[in-house]
């Protein structure tokens, strides 16, 4: 099996699955795969299939009534299809599930189905049409990689498009049952291979049962090579027999035993959380536990929406790298995950508005860059496509002089609202206050604070830190770089009739449509800058970007009689941060002393790497360095530390795990020998 840090498969899109529908003797029409000439389910009764074939062989319903951990259960398949098996066992956690447990369903897939096939397969199960109108409100794109969907607050599906091998191997995270689906061993050879079974086995958790409707003689055989015991048992329909097993002890996890800094640290109790810093990075979090029953308190001593995230507007919007990198790939991740939430979370869209993001490319340079990205990125239209100056036009509503990239998935948010938003969720409660200094307990934090009228102290199971510059004030996260960047936008109220751009347009700058008559544009981008007062010379600096982004737009709002003086501009500075490498860091805080102690020896032989899993400050976790692009990274890296603490799967693959972490830098220091 790859380390955990092989080179993951090109950032691209995937083929869509291509489908015919013969009809059977009552007339009704099932899918059936041109690739493979094979049927998705039994078209002689597909739930009643399912139903016996993985629900039952899996003693799900059972499993599900006497289920009490705090962690979901979690059933993993390989070849997602229509959906039908996921929601089956959805709706038997329903049925059979106490209140408090939850539901975390792992599906792999290389040929997703077109949502009007989807929509069309899984119109033939009327009691299932709520669930089905679930998954195809937040169908993903056709990208490669993990796409995690919130089905109901107790139950979450995390899509791994992508071959099932390739992203089992990458998965972070173990199974307690398995659906061994994908088309017949006869019909689809590529995939029933040992390397699966082997990594089927890597990822499940002891105990782990597993189900298929196959007795092919390569399946047994690559099962019990992997450690499974498997039994044949009376099949479906008109197949006699079937397979069913478990596993009672699953291989350790080998693949970081080259980077064991990155090894995560053991499950804490998790009944109280405290959270610092109610920008979006600290609110998504806050709000991430909190649906996963955690009691969380989020501590700002300014309120929901500080710093940069008290910005009435923002855009949600990513910049990809010429050539395929880690950070492209944490970053659209983000973007799509981002899109995906914010429909959950707001379907009325008061808090934010798609429409989609130009990225215009104003000088040779960046004309370049974005021909190279788009060469090296085969991705779907609905993710990013070029555009000519005609096309940005229309979309722009605005006469532009360059094209650029589209992003139909970005739009604009609104972050003061939105982090008000989450910070009312249920089971968080805000506290204004400052968080003075952190000491470890024998249970977990206590929180030295200061503020009127607060408790001076607050103890809490977890701590996770999101302060943006502020985080290295702690002693425990002191030695995470983080640069200081200031940004200041510029605001202009719009008399009536006055033109305005439709969509978010970025170059230099951005600018978003405007919300409530008043036009948002900006953001300087000062590194090394703390100053927080608004100054009139960066009005000036927006002002000019504005006129290189939307040319001609000054001289149109300015015959609408709009005065276009900077010291009459309105506007909000903040201080926001980036790390050295411009990727967040989201996942728990290293002990630096710990390693500069662990991992000495690797300054003078980086080969020599011992076998010691990377100490941790117990329970202390940090989400920082958005930079300017929060809203793209901040949610999916709330979702990262709360499947951490929660002990899930991960919404990432396990590589992209790692480029998060906030020991990267440290360790890359100490190999460097700095
Ligand atoms: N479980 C599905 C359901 O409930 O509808 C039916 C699955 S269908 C029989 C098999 C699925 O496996 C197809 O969607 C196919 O595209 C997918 N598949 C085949 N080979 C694969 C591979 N190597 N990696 C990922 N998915 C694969």
């Amino acid at each position: 099996m790859p380390p955990v840090h092989d080179a993951l498969p090109p950032l691209a899109g995937l083929t869509p699955a291509h489908l015919d529908w013969p009809r059977a003797a009552d007339g009704t029409a099932s899918p059936h795969s041109r690739e493979f000439e094979d049927v998705y389910f039994s078209r002689h009764d597909g739930r009643a299939e399912t139903r016996h074939v993985f629900i039952e062989a899996n003693r799900l319903p059972q499993r599900l009534r006497d289920w009490r951990e705090a962690r979901p259960f979690v059933v993993g398949e390989t070849g997602f299809g229509t959906g039908l098996n996921m929601l089956c066992a959805w709706a038997c956690f329903d049925e059979h599930a106490p209140p408090e447990a939850r539901l975390h369903l792992i599906s792999t897939e290389l040929y997703p189905l077109a949502h009007e096939d989807l929509s069309r397969a899984l119109s033939a199960w009327p009691d299932l049409a709520d669930r089905a109108a679930t998954l195809l409100a937040q169908w993903p794109q056709p990208v490669r990689g993990v796409h995690r969907l919130w089905l109901d607050t107790r139950v979450t599906l995390d899509l791994h498009f992508g071959d099932t091998t390739e992203r089992l191997q990458r998965l972070d995270g173990r199974v307690d049952a398995w659906f061994l689906d994908g088309f017949a061993p006869a019909r689809n050879p590529a995939m029933w291979q040992p390397a699966l079974f082997e990594a089927m086995a890597a990822r499940s958790r002891p105990g782990a049962t597993l189900a298929t409707f196959t007795c092919a003689g390569v399946v047994k055989r690559g099962l019990a090579a992997a450690g499974f015991r498997w039994r044949k048992v009376p099949g479906f329909g008109r197949k006699r027999e079937m397979l069913a097993g478990e596993l009672d002890h699953p291989p350790a996890d080998q693949r970081r035993r080259h980077t064991p800094w990155f090894m995560p640290p053991a499950p804490l109790p998790r009944r109280h959380v405290a959270v610092i810093g109610s920008g979006i990075a600290g609110a998504s979090v806050a709000a991430c536990l909190a649906r996963r029953g955690v009691r969380v308190t989020l501590i700002d001593r300014e309120g929901p929406g500080a710093g940069a995230s008290g910005n009435a507007q923002g855009v949600l919007y990513i910049k990809l790298a010429a050539e395929t990198n880690d950070q492209s790939r944490c970053y659209l991740a983000g973007l799509l995950h981002s899109r995906r939430w914010l429909e959950a979370i707001d379907p009325g869209r008061t808090l934010w508005q798609p429409g989609g993001v130009l990225q215009l490319a104003t000088h040779a340079r960046e004309q370049r860059r974005q021909a190279r990205f788009v060469d090296n990125h085969p991705l779907p239209e609905g993710v990013v496509h070029a555009i000519d100056a005609a096309g940005a036009s229309r979309l722009a509503g605005l006469p532009l002089e360059h094209g650029g990239l589209a992003y139909p998935c970005g739009g604009w948010v609104r972050p003061d609202a939105l982090c008000r938003h989450l910070a009312a969720s249920p089971g968080v409660t805000s506290l204004c206050a400052e968080v003075r200094s952190l000491h470890a307990t024998a249970s977990g934090w206590r929180l030295t604070l200061s503020g009127d009228g607060d408790p001076d102290h607050l103890e809490a199971d977890q701590v996770v830190i999101a302060t943006a510059s502020q985080a290295q004030r702690f002693a425990q996260t002191a030695e995470i770089p983080l640069q200081p960047v200031r940004g200041q936008v510029s605001t202009l109220k719009l008399p009536e009739g006055a033109p305005a751009p439709q969509r978010a347009v970025c170059a230099g700058g951005y600018v978003t449509p405007p919300l409530n008559g008043e036009l948002t544009f900006g953001a300087t981008f000062q590194p090394k800058q703390r100053d927080p007062g608004v100054t009139t010379a960066d009005h000036q600096a927006n002002l000019e970007e504005l006129a290189r982004t939307l040319p001609g737009y000054p001289e149109q709002l300015a015959a609408h009689g709009v005065g276009l003086e900077a010291s009459a501009l309105e506007g909000r500075a903040a201080i926001r941060a980036a790390s050295p490498d411009k990727t967040p860091y989201a996942g728990p805080v290293p002990d630096a002393a710990g390693w500069r102690e662990d991992y000495a020896l690797l300054a003078k032989d980086a080969t020599r790497v011992p076998d010691t899993p990377g100490r941790h400050h117990a329970g202390l976790w940090i989400s920082a360095a958005h930079g300017s692009r929060g809203l793209a990274s901040a949610p999916l890296c709330a979702e990262v530390i709360a499947s951490r603490i929660c002990d899930e799967p991960m919404p990432l693959e396990a590589p992209l795990i790692d480029h998060l972490h906030p020991g990267r830098r440290l360790i890359r220091d100490l190999i460097q020998g700095k």
